[in-house]
């Protein structure tokens, strides 16, 4: 595959090159089934199996506890925004939202159309380009839960430990841009989502883990496909799935398991970051933007001293081969975004790109 490119797209994103080369050699016809698994009814016996096999490694790579349901449903993260309030956030009780950056203030716009909820922490201060310590939190007593946004995908940061929240009140993480790039302590959370187009697969569905005790909150008046419980009592069949999405997230999650599962994942994220932070750091040319405690190993943000030059860089790296290194227009300058199937050798090729960069330029 010589034609592919260095993708740094904050997502839809890379996807492992096995993945996509088992989906086009099957997806014309699956083994054994003679049908695209485009084609096939979601209550198949061929795409029960596919289905089960992505939730049991989902359990597997992420250790998830058995009173914890796993869902795949649609509408992306998005819609998780007014899911989650519209299920937990009960009569007379307050959400916290801990902000900490664009995807945060989008959740908490959601939460409050539906009951009463509370900024709990905010590094708007700064620009976003932190994740708030534990004694900046302060929060509501009986909170129905904590929403926290476990990586910024715009701001270019990530909680490196979860924040600690009173007993008994539920943490939920928009995980969108980093479930998966390392170990995760599900048994700490009541709820997980994330849309799959960073690290899990295509668009089009959207993985929620969520702690059964939660269901039983989720009010029978609920519109249906909005109910947790209802997704949760049919396996996520309650209505035609994203099948071929489903099917592509599973492959990304067989993929995970044997480059080490989480720990092998986490070793190798690592690696990738710190090349591209330590290239960052190396002579102050560029300026990475996030706080060094607080840099994200998936989205990582820099600027340089000028918007000229920023975009004289942006052009001339996508002339040769670096595509999606724009910021997002709310923030301007470079991201580059590395999750777990962008390839080692795209880091070192860029490190090198911006080596030469800043020889001309500097
Ligand atoms: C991309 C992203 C979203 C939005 O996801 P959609 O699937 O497009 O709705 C929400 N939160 C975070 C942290 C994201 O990175």
């Amino acid at each position: 595959m010589t034609d592919r490119i260095y993708n740094f797209s904050a997502g839809p994103a890379v996807l492992p090159l096995p993945v996509l080369e088992e989906v086009q050699r099957d997806l014309i016809a699956l083994p054994g089934v003679g049908m695209s698994v485009m084609e096939i009814s979601h209550r198949s016996a061929p795409f029960e199996a596919i289905i089960n096999a992505a939730e049991a490694n989902i359990r597997t790579l992420a250790g998830v506890p058995d009173n914890y349901k796993v869902l795949f449903l649609q509408g992306g993260a998005t819609t998780q925004f007014s899911m989650v309030p519209m299920n937990l956030l009960t009569e007379g009780r307050t959400a916290d939202y801990i902000m900490t950056g664009s995807w945060a203030t989008k959740a908490l716009k959601e939460a409050k159309r539906v009951g009463a909820t509370r900024e709990t922490g905010s590094t708007a201060d700064t620009g976003y380009n932190r994740i708030p310590t534990d004694a900046e939190l302060s929060f509501t007593e009986d909170a129905a839960y904590v929403h926290m946004t476990s990586n910024n995908t715009i701001e270019g940061t990530e909680w490196h430990q979860l924040p600690q929240v009173p007993d008994g009140v539920p943490l939920v993480s928009d995980a969108s841009s980093d479930i998966f790039s390392g170990p995760i302590d599900v048994a700490k959370h009541g709820l997980i989502y994330a849309g799959a187009q960073k690290n899990l697969g295509p668009s089009g569905v959207t993985l929620v883990i969520i702690r059964e005790d939660l269901l039983a909150r989720s009010s029978k008046s609920l519109h249906t496909m909005l109910n947790y419980s209802v997704h949760a009592e049919n396996g996520s069949l309650y209505n035609t799935p994203p099948a071929f999405g489903v099917y592509v997230l599973g492959l990304v999650i067989k993929w995970a398991l044997a480059q080490g599962g989480l720990d092998g994942i986490a070793a190798l994220n690592e690696r990738k970051g710190g090349k591209l932070y330590a290239e960052l750091d190396r002579t102050g040319y560029w300026r990475p933007t996030a706080q060094k405690d607080s840099r994200s190993l998936m989205n990582v943000t820099f600027r340089l001293a000028t918007e000229d030059l920023e975009k004289k860089f942006i052009k001339e790296a996508t002339a040769a081969g670096f595509d999606g290194l724009k910021g997002h227009r709310d923030v301007g300058g470079m991201r580059a975004s590395i999750y777990n199937a962008f390839p080692e050798a795209g880091i070192d090729a860029l490190v090198a790109f911006m080596q030469e960069f800043e020889r001309v330029n500097g």
